[in-house]
């Protein structure tokens, strides 16, 4: 890997929020890792610093043409005390493909490695313990040139932030009402719905606005071409329970690879419950919904691990799903991910990386 990171300590550690006041990504531990690109010096001087407000340019790339990615991955506490990571390398492949498709010059994976495992272990004391908290990681790139032509950067950072959240399910997990958009859509094949970056949820908050205005937590994305095959919801994947079968949208270039989802066609295959990856459109769904072979429904994500569906509004008509309760894959889905990843149950697939292992 070659580089080596240097680490600066802060002298003015914050104080730690209470574990009831967590919520999602409002809180950030005391340090931060950055690293710097220069066409010619390539990525460089890559550190952990104290956890502070950046200076750009306001002529910097990334303003203005959003020439930037991210990713969200998490790390676990467990009981006795280690710390656990969910298959972070699939996340940092995820990263380079969405570097690539933002012409953002890609970044050694076993460097960023190494620069999580140390800063995760810097900020050890900000990993909450209790059931269901983790410690959310938020690597990402931005374009700092400051230069307004449109062509792809000479400059970047990349940087790691930290956020201690809370339960994701105050009271366990909870079906969420979803709204079906049919007027605004998300991404096109060709375009970077499968690409973890800014624009496409800049392109998703109005949409999103106005679904929580009429009272719905999320929108079930359409395609952008045919509007009527089904895609993902706000932040997550869907899957849905069809007649005995599990049935996800196939990945078609529009939207996002999920790491969850992923990880629950594998766990449902384990099971031998069988899973197809196909085009579904809404009017199949809706149909079986008549039909009462559309038993459930549930979104997939690292925030939320399962967030099982409860009502899906198609243009007016409320579908209830499942009595609006939690359906049983979901259920046992998200205990037995949420159990690996908490190091409680054992993991078959070898996808829990221990991050400092106690001796
Ligand atoms: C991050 C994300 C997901 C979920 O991916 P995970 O790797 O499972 O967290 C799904 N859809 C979109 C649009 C996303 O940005």
């Amino acid at each position: 890997m070659g580089l080596k990171i240097s680490v600066e300590l802060t002298t003015t550690p914050k104080t730690k929020p209470a574990i009831e006041n967590l919520s999602f990504g409002k809180y950030f531990t005391d340090h931060m890792f950055i690293m710097d690109y220069d066409v010619g010096a390539g990525w460089h001087d890559p550190r952990i610093i104290p956890y502070q407000p950046i200076s750009l340019d306001p002529a910097a790339k990334v303003f203005h043409y959003g020439q930037t990615v991210f990713e969200g991955m998490k790390a676990y506490k467990t009981p006795e005390g280690s710390v656990l990571m969910f298959r972070p390398y699939k996340n940092l492949q995820r990263l380079n493909r969405s570097n690539a498709r933002l012409s953002i010059p890609s970044i050694d994976e076993d460097l960023v490695m190494e620069a999580l495992k140390q800063l995760i272990k810097v900020d050890e004391d900000w990993i909450p313990a209790e059931q269901g908290t983790s410690l959310y990681i938020r690597p990402f790139v931005i374009a700092t040139q400051p230069t307004l032509g449109v062509s792809p950067s000479e400059q970047y950072h990349f940087i790691i932030i930290l956020s201690p959240v809370g339960s994701y399910y105050a009271e366990g997990i909870n079906p969420v009402s979803i709204y079906v958009e049919s007027e605004y859509v998300r991404a096109v094949t060709g375009g970077v719905g499968n690409a973890k970056t800014g624009g496409n949820y800049a392109a998703g908050l109005k949409a999103q606005q106005e679904a929580t205005e009429k009272g719905y937590s999320q929108v079930l994305w359409l395609d952008g071409v045919h509007r009527k095959y089904i895609e993902e919801v706000g932040s997550m994947n869907v899957f849905f329970k069809i007649g005995g079968k599990v049935i996800t949208p196939a990945l078609n270039g529009s939207i996002l690879d999920g790491v969850t989802r992923d990880s629950v066609i594998r766990v449902l295959q384990h099971w031998n419950i069988e899973v197809e990856e196909k085009r579904i459109s809404i009017d199949e769904l809706v149909e079986a919904y008549r039909k009462g072979t559309l038993e459930e429904a549930f979104g997939t994500g690292t925030a939320a691990v399962i967030s099982p569906i409860g009502e899906l509004n198609w243009q007016g008509d409320k579908l209830t799903l499942n009595d609006g309760q939690t359906g049983p894959i979901s259920a046992k889905v998200y205990d037995f991910i949420t159990g690996m990843q908490r190091g409680t149950l054992e993991d078959p697939f070898g996808w829990i990386l221990e991050v400092d292992p106690k001796i």
